[in-house]
């Protein structure tokens, strides 16, 4: 009960942002914060909504436009990564980290093929060379994988040359594993910089940061896990685990638990569209 009357709060404190999404399918939002009352604001001015749609736009399939183009879309460069997704309703997005690894992996995605849910996988290079059959499954199941870097480094610390080595050869592997190139980027750490901004849109891809962290990273315990989750859980919200990089059996219970409390929520748990071009 109380939790319904939080949702019905937030509700209306998105109202605007909702209304600004494409019907049915999932937006982007650009946002200076990562809670919805903060994000109400920005989004109010003309000037603001003209970029979401003009956001929202760019994310529809795009008919009428000729034959599609070999060349990969330069999406435009950036300052900041996409925080949020839009939409009408209550659209929600998950996302998991620094896989493909076989010891959890398979466990998220078996948890997501029983609800019939499509998650995004922003993946490490060096992960994917061994766990190939894993981007494949991927792509089968209707996933979305995003390129995470090859080695997970601090991108701010590397140069131009090693910031591209380090996203190039993660896209070529993709490409070669789940049958596309990513459309999508996400520096490790959350730590941007122009460079990274710039090279991102120069290989074709968005950055996409995240709205709640669920810090399963720190092996908080998996009931914690599930509240950072279901407190966080807001229409637009797009939520942080890791599949990898440590012991991350308390990221696979807890999906059991939160996914299934979502969708009884009354939440649709969404990805961008797989082929932006
Ligand atoms: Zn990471």
């Amino acid at each position: 009960m109380q939790k319904d009357q939080l949702f019905t709060r937030r509700r209306m404190l998105l109202a605007g942002t909702a209304a600004l999404g494409a019907a049915g399918t999932a937006g982007i939002v650009l946002a200076g914060g990562g809670e919805p009352a903060r994000t109400a604001a920005p989004v109010a001015g003309p000037q603001a909504r003209q970029q979401l749609k003009s956001s929202a736009f760019r994310l529809q399939p795009l008919t009428g436009y000729g034959p599609p183009r070999a060349a990969p879309r330069k999406p435009k460069v950036r300052h900041e990564p996409i925080l949020r997704i839009s939409g009408r309703g209550r659209q929600m997005m998950l996302t998991f980290d620094d896989g493909p690894n076989p010891a959890y992996t398979p466990h998220i995605l078996d948890t997501l093929a029983k609800y019939d849910v499509r998650a995004m996988f922003f993946v490490c290079g060096e992960c994917v060379v061994d766990n190939r059959e894993l981007l494949a499954r991927m792509a089968d199941e209707g996933h979305v994988v995003g390129n995470h870097t090859w080695t997970h480094p601090l991108l701010t610390s590397l140069n131009r040359k090693e910031i591209r080595s380090e996203m190039e050869r993660t896209s070529d592997v993709i490409e070669d594993s789940y049958g596309e190139r990513p459309q999508w980027f996400r520096a490790p750490y959350g730590a941007w910089n122009r460079a990274a901004f710039q090279i991102g849109s120069d290989l074709g891809m968005e950055p996409m940061a995240w709205t709640v962290d669920t810090t399963d990273w720190e092996t908080p315990g998996t009931g914690t896990i599930i509240e950072r989750v279901e407190d966080g859980a807001a229409p637009g919200v797009v939520v942080l685990s890791h599949d990898a990089g440590g012991d991350r059996s308390q990221s696979v219970k807890a999906i059991r638990e939160y996914l299934p409390h979502l969708l009884d929520s009354g939440y649709h748990l969404t990805v961008p569209p797989r082929r932006l071009t």
